[in-house]
C-alpha cells in the first residue's frame, strides 16, 4: 500500500506551483492554530512553516535568543534566506511567546516585502474565549479583504467552514483505521501532515483513496505507543521506532492530533470558525488545563491501545514542557511507561533518542512476556 500512496504525496514546492497556475494567492503560516477555511475562502492556499528542519539558522540566531525554539529560529532563517519569496503573505499566529516574539521581529525589524499578518488566541478558556477568537478571525477576514481587494459572503465562507469539518472527520477515520491499514509510522505521518499544505479537496480524496485499502482483517502485532508533543521532527524518529517492533498508534502532536478539530455549531461563520478552534482538542498552547490535557490524552491511550508513551518535546519548547512532570506523574500512577525526550528539529536524530526509544519498547515487551502475554 506505501509504495501506491508515496507518489502521490506532493512537496510544498509543487502545491505552491500548482496553486499558482490555478490563480490562488499563497500564504506562509506559522505554527499552531488559525482557521485555514479563512484563508481558503479568499483563494488562499496556506502553506505551514514548522521549521523546516535542517535549515541553516546562522541568519535566524543573530536576531534571537539563544533559548529560542528550533522551529522558530529554523522559520526565521528560512525567511531570511529566501524560502518564502514567492508567498503573497505572511500569517503568524501567537500561540506562543517565541511566535510572538517571531511576529515582532518581522513586522518591527525585518519587514519582509510581503504583508505579515499577526494573530492572537485565546489563552485559557473562559465565557469569552469564543467570542474573543470570533472578533479576531473577523479583523483577519478585514485584513485579508484589504490585501485581496474583496470579500467572501458569509455563504461561501460556512462553505469553506463546511469542507475542513470534512476534512477533519477524514482524518479522525485515518486515526480510527490506523491498524488496519499497511502503512508504517513515517508514511502514516507523512499522509496526516499533508494537512500543512496540500489543497482540502485534493486531501480529502487522497485520503479516501488510502482508506479504501482499509483490511479489516489485519492485526498489528507491534507494540502500539502514543506519541505526545509539538511535531515528529526528525521524522526518521517515526522509522526508527517501527525498527524497534513498535509503531506509532496516536499522537498527541500539535501538527496533527490537536488540530483535528470538530463541527462549529454557530451558523455565524466566525463564530463557528473560532468555536472549532477554542472547542478542539486541550493544547499547552491554547492553555488548556492539566486536567482537560489528562482526559484527553486518556482518551487517545485507550483508543489507540497504546502500551508507552513517548513524549517528544523541543528543546526550549516552554509551554509544552510546564506539563511534563504533572503527565509524567500521573502516567506512573496509571503504570503506563513513559519516556521523555528533547530534540532540536535542525540536528540529525540523536542515537540517544534511539536508544532510550528502545529501551521504553523492550521494558514493555518485558513486562508482557512476564505477564504470560504471549501465551
Ligand atoms: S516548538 Fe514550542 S516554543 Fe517553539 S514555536 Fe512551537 S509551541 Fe512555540
Amino acid at each position: 500500500m506505501s509504495a501506491s500512496i508515496i507518489p502521490d504525496i506532493p512537496s510544498r514546492k509543487q502545491v505552491i506551483e500548482q496553486s499558482r497556475r490555478s490563480g490562488k494567492l499563497v500564504a506562509a503560516v506559522f505554527p499552531i492554530h488559525y482557521p485555514r477555511e479563512l484563508l481558503r475562502a479568499f483563494n488562499i492556499q496556506p502553506i505551514e512553516v514548522w521549521g523546516p528542519p535542517k535549515v541553516d539558522v546562522r541568519s535566524g540566531a543573530t536576531h534571537l535568543q539563544p533559548y529560542i525554539c528550533s522551529v522558530v529560529k529554523s522559520g526565521l532563517s528560512f525567511l531570511l534566506q529566501g524560502g518564502l519569496s514567492d508567498v503573497d503573505v505572511i500569517l503568524v499566529p501567537h500561540c506562543c511567546d517565541s511566535l510572538q516574539g517571531l511576529g515582532s521581529i518581522l513586522l518591527d525589524f525585518i519587514k519582509p516585502k510581503q504583508p505579515v499578518l499577526a494573530f492572537y488566541l485565546p489563552r485559557r478558556r473562559g465565557d469569552s474565549d469564543v467570542e474573543f477568537l470570533a472578533k479576531e478571525i473577523e479583523s483577519l477576514y478585514n485584513r485579508l479583504g484589504e490585501i485581496t481587494g474583496f470579500k467572501p459572503a458569509k455563504d461561501d465562507l460556512l462553505d469553506a467552514t463546511f469542507e475542513e469539518e470534512k476534512a477533519d472527520e477524514t482524518v479522525l477515520l485515518l486515526y480510527d483505521k490506523r491498524r488496519k491499514l499497511s502503512l508504517g509510522s513515517y508514511e502514516f505521518y507523512r499522509l496526516i501532515r499533508l494537512r500543512e499544505y496540500m489543497p482540502v479537496e485534493d486531501f480529502i480524496k487522497l485520503v479516501k483513496k488510502v482508506l479504501s485499502a482499509t483490511d479489516e482483517r489485519r492485526e498489528n502485532k507491534s507494540i502500539p505507543l502514543l506519541v505526545s508533543g509539538v511535531l515528529p521532527e526528525p521524522m526518521e524518529v517515526l522509522r526508527e521506532i517501527d525498527k524497534t517492533g513498535a509503531y506509532v498508534a496516536g499522537d498527541d502532536f500539535a501538527c496533527c492530533r490537536r488540530r483535528v478539530y470538530g463541527k462549529g455549531v454557530s451558523d455565524d461563520p466566525f463564530i463557528r470558525m473560532a468555536e472549532r478552534i477554542v472547542l478542539g482538542p486541550p493544547d499547552p498552547m491554547k492553555g488548556s488545563s492539566l486536567e482537560e490535557r489528562i482526559s484527553f490524552l486518556e482518551g487517545l491511550i485507550m483508543e489507540s491501545g497504546a502500551k508507552g508513551v513517548v513524549l517528544y518535546n523541543v528543546k526550549f519548547c516552554e509551554p509544552e514542557h510546564f506539563y511534563y512532570p504533572l503527565i509524567r506523574g500521573w502516567l506512573r500512577r496509571k503504570g503506563i511507561n513513559c519516556v521523555q525526550i528533547e530534540v532540536d528539529i535542525n540536528d540529525p536524530l540523536p542515537q540517544q533518542v534511539v536508544t532510550r526509544i528502545t529501551a521504553l519498547v523492550e521494558t514493555i515487551k518485558g513486562a508482557q512476556e512476564a505477564n504470560g502475554y504471549f501465551g
